[in-house]
């Protein structure tokens, strides 16, 4: 199902010109120069082919203009690093809320608060398990 040449976001072939053009990158926006795109003219560029889901999520909440929450997580949801069940959909839920929000209502602290949302996302895992060992350590203790 993963096509490793093809399109990051539809899996179609990458068609060559001999010409380098000017593409906005999918995700970042950032227009950069190339001469690949897929044969639906998506462009990625290098430094978000690199990223993880979770980073992809916050580049593309960052730079997108949407009001549509809907549209832009069925978007970053095409992308082959977003996992089915993966837990990155718990940062993409509030990421496109809040960006979509903030692209609404004109709000310049988007970045900021996106930036929060992935901070609560990451915390809690490494919190949760620091409270696995206390349980665990309070359960031997309470068997003795
Ligand atoms: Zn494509
Ligand atoms: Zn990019």
């Amino acid at each position: 199902m993963t096509n490793r040449n093809g399109c990051l976001i539809c899996g179609q072939d990458l068609k060559y010109s001999e010409d380098y053009h000017k593409y906005s990158c999918y995700y970042c926006q950032q227009r950069i120069s190339a001469n690949a795109t897929c044969v639906n003219n998506h462009f990625v560029c290098d430094q978000c082919h690199s990223m993880s889901g979770t980073e992809l999520i916050e580049t593309f909440c960052n730079n997108s203009l949407s009001f549509n929450p809907v549209e832009m997580a069925n978007e970053i949801m095409e992308s082959e690093k977003i996992k089915m069940h993966g837990p990155e959909h718990h940062f993409l839920v509030p990421a496109v809320l809040i960006s979509a929000y903030c692209n609404l209502v004109n709000d310049p602290g988007k970045k900021t608060k996106i930036g929060i949302a992935k901070k609560r996302y990451i915390f809690p895992l490494s919190k949760r398990s620091v409270l696995r060992k206390k349980s665990l350590m309070w359960t031997s203790n309470g068997q003795k």
